[in-house]
């Protein structure tokens, strides 16, 4: 808290402290009222407008303060200014006071409620956004909630001012205007409760309703509109067709046939799609072999001598196509016809909500279908850097065709993928040059993860060049240039073969979205909504083409959803759950993360504490010779809730495991602490990571007279 903060709390505290010793309060009554009523109307009378000012000063204090008496002094609007001038007084002054408070609870507590309720704050901001207004005016209209409590709640929220005023004075209004009217006959009223009659409460709950019915009305309607110049099937050949199979259409389709739908899964390339073919198994099959290779001549350290490290590029090269033919059959076409899927190999083509023209070497033909998946994945993303026509660059789809090994090799990004490749590519002997605009490598991670992985790349001769831009690419006689600039200097870098590692664009052209209008976001993904459905209810995308995460893992989860929505999506609809989403980059050491890191939780206003474990402390990355990384663990502040995970270190990837799953299960680290891992192992680290934690909360006041104890039990 601020001294501004303090100041205001003291203020207020003051104020209502004010408000309840004197005697006010005891003025606040329907008998009062009733008493000085005359009085009162004389003085309106005579003074309308300093009556107007004053009336409206003092309740614009008490809703402001969130004292009671707000419903009396409606009463007395009503009894002194008439059902006309009454409800309009009313409805500013109470819609002004309202918001005052609202402002107040949003200045005093709103950062400190986000950054202890990180995640629940979020989702509720989310809810807020899409539907605040409707729920802040169903509140509104019934009375039965009371107004203080939604002042103030609603200023933890991400509402805004506008927003929350003028909803508030519109929803306040029909229950004003109960109160001043009831005010305008005061002699007849006998109890505040009186006024409002269970029938007359029955109905405001009904209006409450009301925008939230229209909504749901309006939104079926908007649907109905988007598919107005289509003419729906009478039937439907299938009823689902997936578009590609790579990890989210297997996925898709895998669920599908599960639950007995009838499914098509159109593929047009090879079946696995990106992680198969050109992704994950590829990359990872090769780092493989360039980490023997790294291990090899590490040989005498651990005592070994005499290993000749031979290597042939293409004999590398070759396993790799081995690795992926071995795990091909895991995707098969065969593999998915088995389980109950019609896979057809051919390019598909949306050309209506409920048609997919499908184009295979027989010929062309059209299947209508109650639901599609959109599963097209995502493609490298070519930069138009002046020159670059001229080089015969590769990328992540065409660098496994590659039998020669390049000298000199430029990566361009130095993202996950960049680091992967640069390493492998490294460890074999080729000269590497990695560019990156950014000034540093990884920078979705912490800043340390960035220098250990900077600090192993210049251990293993990677020549890293942070900070540098392409500018231009010259293709020269026998080698090519990168000019790049640095620091607002022009540099040429010198190469032989050149890898475009910075960033991927999701397929979304040439199969009918643009035709039948499918809306993208603006990273150029197809948008989703939160349960995978495109702009049209019964298209559904997911995937690298949908984004916002691009990995296998994340296209599998939301290809559960999509497909489950799209069969199932009229009885009952999920929400995609993206709270725990864990990651690796398999460079070595490998980085793992799983929630949030420092800069997301800065980033989002989210309170933390730090716990590190070095991992060079560990027996088993000491008995492995690789005692280095972390394991890095953020917390809220006294509590033993994890917020997010890095480890940097061997096996990251998979060590992190056991964190994704606590924080999926709420399980703490004080559950970590307590459970046995086996000794010497690597997720020992995740153990001593909550140690460390422990180690820094244990009760100290405690310990010391347990100390005492034992000192008084030695006599
Ligand atoms: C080098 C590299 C390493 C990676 N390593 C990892 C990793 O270690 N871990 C990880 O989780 N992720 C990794 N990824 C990312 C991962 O590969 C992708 O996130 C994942 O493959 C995306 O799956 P997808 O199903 O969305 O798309 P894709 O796998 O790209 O599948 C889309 C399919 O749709 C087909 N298609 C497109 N249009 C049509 C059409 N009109 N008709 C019919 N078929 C069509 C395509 O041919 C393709 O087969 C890596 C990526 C790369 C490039």
């Amino acid at each position: 808290m601020t001294r501004s903060h303090i100041v205001l709390l003291i203020i207020i505290a003051v104020l209502i402290g004010a408000f309840f010793y004197s005697d006010l309060q005891q003025l606040l009554t329907l008998e009062t009222l009733k008493a000085k009523h005359q009085a009162l109307l004389a003085y309106t009378n005579a003074h309308p407008v300093k009556a107007t000012i004053f009336y409206a000063l003092i309740y614009i204090a008490t809703t402001a303060l969130s004292l009671p008496g707000g419903a009396l002094l409606t009463l007395a609007g009503g009894a002194l200014f008439g059902l006309l001038w009454g409800t309009l007084i009313v409805s500013f002054a109470s819609s002004i006071g309202a918001t005052l408070a609202f402002l107040a609870a949003r200045f005093l507590f709103r950062d400190l409620v986000k950054a202890k309720f990180a995640e629940r704050i979020k989702a509720v901001d989310e809810g807020m956004a899409r539907d605040g207004a409707y729920y802040l005016f169903t509140l509104r209209l019934v009375p039965v909630f009371p107004f203080f409590v939604i002042n103030l709640v609603m200023g933890l929220t991400a509402i805004t001012t506008r927003t929350f005023y003028w909803i508030s004075q519109l929803g306040m209004l029909p229950g004003t205007v109960v109160y001043i009217n009831a005010g305008t006959q005061l002699a007849k009223i006998d109890t505040l409760s009186g006024i409002f009659s269970p029938a007359l409460l029955a109905s405001f709950a009904l209006l409450g309703l009301f925008p939230l019915i229209t909504r749901k009305v309006v939104s079926a309607f908007q649907a109905k509109q988007i598919y107005k110049k289509w003419a729906e099937p009478d039937k439907f050949d299938t009823n689902l067709v997936v578009i590609g199979a790579g990890a989210a259409g297997l996925v898709a389709a895998y669920i599908a046939a599960a639950v007995k739908a009838r499914v098509t899964l159109v593929e047009k390339h090879k079946m696995g799609g990106e992680c198969l073919n050109t992704g994950c198994v590829p990359s990872k099959a090769f780092i493989r072999s360039t980490k023997l290779l790294a291990q090899f001549h590490r040989a005498a350290e651990f005592g070994i001598n005499g290993i000749k490290a031979d290597f042939d590029f293409a004999g590398i090269m070759e396993r790799v196509q081995r690795v992926i033919e071995t795990v091909a059959p895991h995707d098969s076409a065969q593999r998915y016809r088995e389980l109950g899927v019609d896979v057809i190999k051919g390019s598909a083509r949306i050309i209506s909500p409920w048609a997919v023209e499908i184009t295979t070497p027989e010929g062309t033909r059209t299947l209508t279908t109650r639901s599609i998946i959109i599963a097209t994945g995502s493609r490298p993303f070519v930069p138009a850097i002046p020159g670059l026509e001229n080089i015969d660059y590769l990328t992540s789809d065409t660098i496994w065709n590659l039998r020669e090994q390049p000298r000199r090799l430029l990566v361009l990004g130095g993202g996950p993928i960049g680091c992967e490749l640069a390493q492998a590519f490294a460890r074999l002997g080729t000269q590497v040059i990695q560019v990156e605009k950014a000034p540093r490598l990884l920078t979705r991670e912490d800043a340390e993860v960035s220098t250990t992985i900077m600090e192993k790349f210049s251990q293993e001769g990677i020549d890293v060049r942070l900070e540098h831009t392409a500018k231009q690419f010259l293709a020269e006689k026998d080698e090519h240039i990168l000019i790049a600039e640095y620091r607002g200097q022009e540099v040429r870098i010198v190469f032989d073969r050149l890898l475009l590692a910075i960033g991927r664009t999701a397929n979304t052209t040439g199969f009918g979205l643009e035709d039948i209008g499918v809306e993208l976001a603006p990273g150029h993904t197809v948008r989703v909504d939160e349960f995978q459905s495109t702009n049209y209810p019964n298209i559904f995308a997911c995937g690298d083409v949908a984004g916002p995460y691009q990995f296998t893992h994340t296209a599998a989860h939301q290809a559960w959803y999509a497909s489950v929505n799209a069969l199932f999506g009229s009885f009952n609809k999920f929400r995609t759950d993206y709270s725990v989403i864990p990651w690796a980059t398999f460079t070595d050491p490998e980085v793992a993360h799983v929630g949030l890191n420092e800069q997301d939780a800065r980033e989002q206003g989210v309170a933390y504490e730090v716990s590190i474990y070095n991992i060079d402390d560990l027996d088993r990355a000491i008995a492995d010779s690789a005692a280095h990384g972390f394991v890095k663990v953020l917390t809220p502040p006294g509590k033993d809730k994890i917020l997010g995970v890095t480890i940097v270190g061997q096996h990251a990837g998979d060590v992190i495991a056991e964190f994704v799953l606590a924080m999926k299960h709420g399980i703490s680290l004080n559950d970590i602490l307590r459970t046995i891992h086996i000794y010497p192992t690597m997720a020992e680290a995740n153990k001593y990571a909550a140690g460390v934690w422990k180690r820094r909360h244990q009760p100290e006041t405690l310990l010391k007279w347990i100390a005492r104890l034992h000192a008084w039990r030695r006599g």
